[in-house]
């Protein structure tokens, strides 16, 4: 086969930018087409149909060839409308347009110490661990309790850039995030039918030089589920040894968004946290070792940043901002008084 069948965009695809669906037609090397070709050529539309429509209704962006097209994250409004919203999600942060809010407190974890025995999945599209609805967040600026439901991971290319939220336009290596919803909800469909009903804590990761001895169980189990609908047990985990400590989470940004995949639901209060966790190299690499359906290495499972359009993002009065007005009103001080005639 040629070499220009992998060249992007596709010479010879036709995609319908009005349907979920797209259609490749075989190269025009006959101006007459024959009996056969006429015949042909609705069997080959048909496979090609089917092949994207079973594909998914959508996919990332890594996962589209000429061969294997796909709803990629710009179409993805055409397997679910809420995807072309206002307040999507995931967004750049550009930290100095966020505003200070005295109401983003430290959080209030509950159970997220309690160790539990679960099943971590290879969905097509990340890892899932889903976990005992018994971890609770509060506080934090937010309305209500939210219990823990699931956590996932999206990340790039053998620990290249790889997260959704972007700050001041830097995407880290991987983003976890931990699912929760309001504590009255037994189900995240009902919970996302309320504006409010989702929290999503969002924590980004740094390369280290060595491996944290925290994330084994996960790291191990991952050459456990290499194909889509792999799945195994964890060997037993808590949600805080995930997460950095309590006192590493005072810094956090805060704004209203949607789920990051489709149906793309604008029903999530965002928390994304300053402090990254550390993962060794090797640790990030072992994500790219999972594969898609189509048993392409799973990279690149992020999003790209959407329009913020006009929504503010807050900020928590954390310790790290904390100690830089202190700093600064000690300066101010300082200067005062040496100034001051005695
Ligand atoms: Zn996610």
């Amino acid at each position: 086969m040629p070499i220009d069948k992998y060249e992007t965009p596709c010479k010879n695809a036709i995609t319908l930018a009005k349907t979920s669906h797209c259609v490749a037609f075989p190269p025009p090397t006959h101006t007459r087409r024959s009996r056969m070709q006429r015949l042909v050529l609705p069997v080959l539309l048909a496979s090609f149909w089917t092949i994207c429509t079973e594909a998914g209704d959508w996919c990332y962006q890594s996962q589209f060839t000429c061969d294997h097209q796909c709803n990629v994250p710009e179409k993805w409004n055409h397997a679910n409308d809420n995807c072309a919203g206002k307040y999507q999600s995931p967004i750049n942060v550009v930290t100095r347009k966020t505003l200070k809010d005295e109401r983003l407190t430290p959080f209030k974890f509950d159970n997220y110490q309690e160790i539990f025995r679960e099943t971590i999945k290879n969905n097509g599209h990340s890892v899932q661990v889903g976990v005992p609805h018994l971890s609770t967040i509060s506080g934090g600026g937010l309305p209500t309790t939210y219990k823990a439901v699931q956590f996932h991971l999206h990340w790039g290319n053998n620990g290249g850039p790889g997260s959704e939220h972007t700050i001041d336009g830097e995407q880290y290596p991987m983003e976890l995030h931990i699912v929760h919803m309001k504590q009255q909800y037994t189900d995240l469909t009902t919970a996302l039918s309320d504006p409010e009903g989702v929290a999503v804590l969002g924590f980004f990761y740094q390369v280290s030089n060595s491996g944290n001895r925290k994330y084994d169980p996960i790291i191990s189990a991952l050459k456990n589920i290499k194909t889509t609908n792999g799945n195994t047990s964890l060997n037993p985990i808590s949600l805080a040894q995930l997460i950095p400590s309590e006192q590493n989470m005072t810094s956090y940004y805060r704004y209203k968004g949607s789920l990051t995949t489709p149906g793309c639901t604008e029903a999530v209060i965002w928390t994304l946290f300053e402090n990254p966790i550390p993962l060794s190299m090797d640790q990030l690499r072992a994500f790219s070792e999972l594969k898609f359906q189509d048993g392409k290495a799973m990279v690149g499972t992020f999003r790209p940043v959407q329009p913020l359009n006009d929504r503010q993002v807050f900020r928590s009065g954390g310790t790290a901002i904390l100690a830089s007005s202190a700093f600064l009103v000690a300066a101010i001080v300082t200067a005062l008084g040496l100034s001051q005639p005695n």
